[in-house]
């Protein structure tokens, strides 16, 4: 049977919720990486179950606390849970699209699985869970309540290399659909689980994308770091007088315009290749106005180190985007790194607002939908932070 031993530190640090150990502190090891462990403390008492990396930092992952032995039926129960929330939030609909299962998150370390209509991607980031996957997935198609068509394995995230792990990706059944489309409340978008970034889409947004096009009707919006450009469509849905979407990559930007066309939007937005740094700095010199600018920059500080280099970017993004709202205008500015936390986050565009010298008062400070839950013991899993910013 594998057994980790773990220290008085580590005893302590998970009396106080948290369920992950790290290398340092573990004291022995009978186990093999990968494994579902026993862990026991140096006087032997059972601290519960969990998942074991060998190379990574974060050595135990837990799953249980106490005696029982996590088995087949158990996971049945987890992977349940965690659907029954989506199917509760109204996520289920059969041409949708959500994250079904938040990795850790979900109480279901490393591993994601997300639905695209028929197709269900996953992402594995350990050892344990590219060894469950097959059996998780069994689990979750027997508990939603439609057919998968498609199961694509797509563990690429760059995270793999801290647990020593290659990139893997392939079919694991079905075909590939061709011309994936999902509907969301009237909205439909193309979705490439193969080429796209994450599993094929920024599901996380999807409530944020809703909220920031209530400010859209009948205004000029920009909608900066578009990727598939479904802030701006769904602005353009709306009703805002036009839209224009800047990323930096040119798939993107062709997804961002077809799914405009599919949207019937497309004659209120335009759709430009920039950087967008200093693309905005460009159009505030320029004079540009707009109603409602989004700001969705990919993560600053992808680490602790780069938390520094990171404030002066989201500073001087937010700043430029300051000068860009017209009088009464609305900035929606996201952050997606997990190491800037959400009062950082606010000082960042409050000197922002400052710099650019506008009155701005936060009305609204988000999160990532139902489906990219936050638990408590673990802040790890709360990172995106999205704010809505009234400027005078
Ligand atoms: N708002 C999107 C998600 C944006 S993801 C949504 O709701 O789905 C971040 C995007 O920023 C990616 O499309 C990436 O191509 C783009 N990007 C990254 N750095 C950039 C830069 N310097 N200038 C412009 N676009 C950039």
């Amino acid at each position: 049977m594998s057994i980790v031993h773990v220290t008085g530190k580590a005893r302590r640090w998970l009396a106080s919720g948290h369920p992950w150990v790290y290398r340092d502190d573990v004291a022995e090891v009978a186990a093999e990486p990968g494994d579902l462990a026993r862990v026991v403390d140096p006087t032997g008492a059972l601290l519960g179950h969990a998942f074991f990396s060998a190379r990574s930092r974060i050595a135990l992952r837990f799953v249980t606390r106490g005696e029982a032995r996590p088995d087949r039926a158990f996971f049945d129960g987890r992977i349940r849970a965690a659907i029954a929330v989506r199917e509760r939030a109204g996520l289920l609909d059969p041409r949708g699209a959500c994250r079904l299962i938040a990795g850790d998150a979900d109480l279901l370390p490393g591993f994601v699985l997300d639905r695209y209509g028929s197709t269900l991607v996953t992402q594995c980031g350990t050892l344990a869970a590219d060894r469950n996957r097959d059996a998780f997935v069994e689990l979750a198609r027997a508990a939603l309540p439609f057919e998968i068509e498609c199961v694509y394995d797509k563990s690429d995230s760059a995270s793999r290399r801290l647990e020593g792990l290659e990139q893997h990706v392939e079919v694991v059944d079905g075909a590939l659909p061709q011309g994936l489309v999902v509907h969301e409340d009237g909205l439909d978008y193309a979705v490439d689980v193969v080429h796209g970034h994450k599993t094929g889409h920024y599901l996380d947004q999807r409530d944020n994308r809703t909220r920031a096009a209530e400010f859209a009707r009948g205004v000029d919006v920009l909608d900066a770091f578009s990727y598939d450009g479904l802030f701006g469509v769904r602005a353009a849905l709306a009703g805002a007088k036009s839209v224009l979407c800047v990323d930096q990559s040119k798939e993107a930007l062709e997804r961002a315009a077809a799914n405009a066309e599919r949207n019937g939007v497309l004659d209120r937005m335009k759709f430009e290749r920039a950087n967008c740094m200093h693309d905005l700095r460009a159009r505030a010199e320029r004079g540009e106005q707009y109603g409602l600018v989004i700001v969705d920059p990919p993560a600053f500080a992808k680490s602790r180190r780069e938390v520094q280099g990171a404030e002066r970017g989201y500073v001087e993004l937010n700043r430029r985007a300051f000068t860009l709202l017209a009088p009464g205008g609305m900035l929606v500015s996201a952050s997606c790194s997990f190491n800037v936390r959400a009062a950082d986050f606010q000082s960042h565009l409050s000197r922002a607002a400052h710099k650019a010298g506008r009155s701005a008062w936060l009305t609204e400070f988000r999160g990532a939908g139902a489906d990219h839950p936050v638990l408590l013991t673990l802040p790890e899993t709360s990172y995106l932070k999205c704010a809505f910013v009234r400027v005078d």
